[in-house]
């Protein structure tokens, strides 16, 4: 029986480990398959420039600030206002209903 085999559509190299072969062509789980080794290495400054954007986002995803985690953030500051208000203004017509009704509404006062 023959040992597995993976080799490169654009640069022929044969590779006979999962692992290898998976590093020179990436791990793609996504619909857009990752860019071969072979390829990235091409030219040299495109490779940086790919490593680098790679290391912007994830410093990103690190600071918390990544764009969707803003919106997250923003909404939830939004909300908590939003509940915060609603409670003064539940609070507010409470104590007016309380003296519409007579009732002392700071009886430690007294
Ligand atoms: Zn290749």
């Amino acid at each position: 029986m023959s040992k597995k085999q993976w080799r490169c559509y654009f640069c022929d190299e044969v590779f006979t480990s999962k692992d290898k072969a998976a590093q020179h062509f990436g791990v793609f789980e996504a619909c857009e398959a990752d860019e071969p080794a072979c390829k990235l290495m091409q030219h040299q400054e495109r490779f940086i420039e790919y490593v680098r954007g790679l290391e912007r986002e994830i410093r990103l995803y690190q600071d918390e600030n990544q764009p969707l985690q803003r919106a997250m953030w923003d909404l939830e500051s939004t909300i908590r206002d939003k509940v915060n208000q609603a409670e003064e203004k539940g609070y507010n017509k409470g104590v007016q209903d309380m003296i519409k009704q007579g009732y002392c509404v700071e009886p430690a006062k007294h």
